[in-house]
């Protein structure tokens, strides 16, 4: 890959689909990290993943072989931490989640008060809702969610993937989840992960990267490749991924600028 006289500065990459399919390495994909590094291109994992915390994150991809730091993490969770952040300042933040999510409110100086349980009886001082994937959701806190969305007007969900692959089957990912809340409330959602740009930006800002050095490599071309279109970084499909049959369908204004069969084939001069 060519970038005329021009060398990257940063690879954003994609996780799951890109490095690795559920916890299967993709093979290849270690190597191609420490290329990245031997070539002075920093590697950022770009993750609409909010249950894990940047250092869950490089211990998964460490325990797949592939050197990781958890400041060389960016989660859907701490772009959404940073965008309230902008908006209203630190503040009292309700939220459904796991780890990721708590973590990230608290880095960027929020108060983070879990939604619907016991502990949290009291929400009048709540001046946001942010929504992350709890695989131990409840109806009953749902329904917290949704009074607090409906008083507020306003919600952020951390990412809108839809389906997440899991062993045998598929797991109803984060963008259902905001869904059942938008059709009890009639509130549409801020959705902070890919495809929004704002997440590409965040990175961008984070490392103090020039978009025109930046390249950004994912299977799924309705998230990873508008989102980097959008934000204006060069854009590499792998078809490594689950998603990739389907997302192969999607329009042609979603054409990355280049194909390849996985991270292994790709080598950066
Ligand atoms: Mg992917």
């Amino acid at each position: 890959m060519r970038h005329g006289e021009q060398a990257w500065q940063a690879a954003l990459l994609d996780l799951d689909g890109t490095l690795y399919r559920g916890n299967e390495v993709v093979p290849g994909a270690p190597e191609f990290v420490e290329r990245l590094r031997q070539r002075g291109i920093r590697p950022v994992f770009l993750t609409n993943n909010s249950t894990r915390t940047p250092r869950q994150v490089a211990d998964k991809l460490k325990g797949m072989g592939i050197a990781a730091e958890p400041d060389e993490v960016c989660t859907s969770a701490e772009a959404s931490a940073h965008q309230l952040r902008e908006w209203i300042g630190p503040a009292e933040v309700g939220f459904v989640g796991l780890d990721g999510l708590r973590e990230a409110l608290v880095e960027y100086g929020h108060r983070a008060v879990e939604l619907g349980t016991p502990e949290h009886g009291d929400h009048s001082g709540v001046a946001a809702v942010v929504v992350g994937l709890d695989p131990e959701i409840t109806y009953r806190r749902l329904a917290v969610v949704c009074a607090e969305v409906l008083r507020l007007g306003a919600f952020v969900l951390t990412n809108g993937d839809v389906r997440l692959p899991a062993e045998d089957r598929f797991m109803p990912g984060n963008g259902a989840l905001g869904a059942f809340i938008e059709t009890a409330t009639g509130v549409r959602p801020y959705v902070a992960g890919k495809p929004n740009p704002d997440f590409v930006r965040f990175a961008l800002q984070r490392y103090g990267l020039d978009p025109d050095k930046v390249l950004l490599i994912g299977d799924n071309r309705r998230t990873d490749v508008l989102a980097g279109k959008l934000a204006g970084v060069y854009t590499v499909q792998v078809e490594s991924g689950v998603q990739y049959a389907e997302a192969e369908s999607s329009s042609a204004s979603l054409e990355p600028d280049e194909v390849h069969r996985s991270v292994a084939d790709l080598f950066l001069s």
